[in-house]
């Protein structure tokens, strides 16, 4: 199928891409990679009568490393963070979640923010965001505000983010040291989206479990700093208290049932690479 009629906006600043969200509201949609947008586009899943093209200025193509933070722009490609020197010591869970995320090609086009503001459950940057308690800096032509992670994901591809507002960065943690990370998933293929994801941060203070593709957001559980024998009873608690559903891919059984195994698995390796680092 070919997409109904819409206009395009290619602005020459920031200020031209607020200007046409504030004009256009929600008959307008931002389009950044298009590797999500374009597929709903042709089969008439989204109609936009305005698409507003965010993703070609440099000045919004920066990552910035400021106050422990890694500031992404919405016109930072994921494979421009995946390449990133050093990425895999500044933050090793996007180092080792990134990979897992579509196919080169997509990561080649796709934004990291546009992952962010798709907010699709089973997303690996959604997940790696809430897991180490990111930020989304969104702005429109009279004001800016920051969110947490955690209170922009409302549900199943629906966030917080306002018609008029472009999600104009998002900030991840980088890692503190003595800090443990490790990311799992499980998907059909290499390339398609998880059927489950876990993340897992593991430091002194404790640990905690991010697990996506199970209920309608990925969703963040401290375990605190006990010992490992509570460890299966409370993976147990996570995975029945996750809103888990049988689709064509899985059974709510089996996601449930990976939540438990990868879980531990995850945070296993977190504790002992916090373990190395502290020692
Ligand atoms: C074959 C294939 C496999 C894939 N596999 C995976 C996978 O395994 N894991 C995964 O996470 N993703 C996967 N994807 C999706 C991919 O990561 C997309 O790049 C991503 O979901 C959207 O990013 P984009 O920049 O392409 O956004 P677009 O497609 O351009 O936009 C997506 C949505 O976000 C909105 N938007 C984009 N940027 C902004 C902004 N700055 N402010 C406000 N709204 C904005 C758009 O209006 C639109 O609603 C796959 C895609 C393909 C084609």
């Amino acid at each position: 199928m070919k997409p109904a009629r819409f206009s395009f906006v290619r602005p020459q600043s920031r200020q031209e891409i607020l200007d046409a969200l504030t004009e256009h509201g929600s008959d307008a949609s931002v389009i950044a990679g298009g590797q999500t947008l374009v597929p709903m586009l042709n089969m008439r899943l989204a109609r936009p009568k305005v698409l507003i093209d965010a993703a070609r200025l440099p000045d919004l193509a920066r990552i910035e490393e400021e106050k422990g933070e890694l500031r992404i722009g919405c016109a930072v490609r994921q494979a421009q963070l995946e390449q990133l020197p050093n990425l895999v010591s500044k933050q090793p869970l996007l180092a080792r979640a990134i990979p897992f995320i579509g196919h080169v090609q997509t990561r080649a086009r796709g934004t990291v923010c546009g992952s962010i503001a798709h907010a699709d459950p089973s997303a690996e940057l959604p997940l790696c965001l809430i897991a180490l308690q990111g930020k989304v800096h969104l702005r429109t032509r009279r004001k800016a505000r920051t969110v947490r992670a955690e209170d922009f994901f409302l549900g199943m591809m629906s966030t917080g983010r306002e018609p008029d507002e472009l999600i104009e960065a998002v900030s991840y943690p980088t890692a503190a040291p003595g800090t443990g990370f490790a990311f799992q998933e499980i998907g059909r293929r290499h390339g398609d989206f998880a059927i489950v994801a876990v993340a897992a941060v593991a430091s002194g203070d404790g640990v905690s479990l991010t697990v996506g593709g199970v209920d309608d957001v990925a969703r963040r559980f401290d375990l605190g700093a006990g010992r490992d024998d509570g460890l299966d009873d409370a993976l147990n608690d996570i995975a029945w208290s996750l809103n888990a559903r049988d689709d064509l891919h899985a059974s709510a059984a089996y996601r449930r049932e990976i939540t438990r195994r990868l879980g531990s698995h995850v945070i296993h390796q977190a504790k002992a690479e916090a373990a190395r680092c502290q020692s």
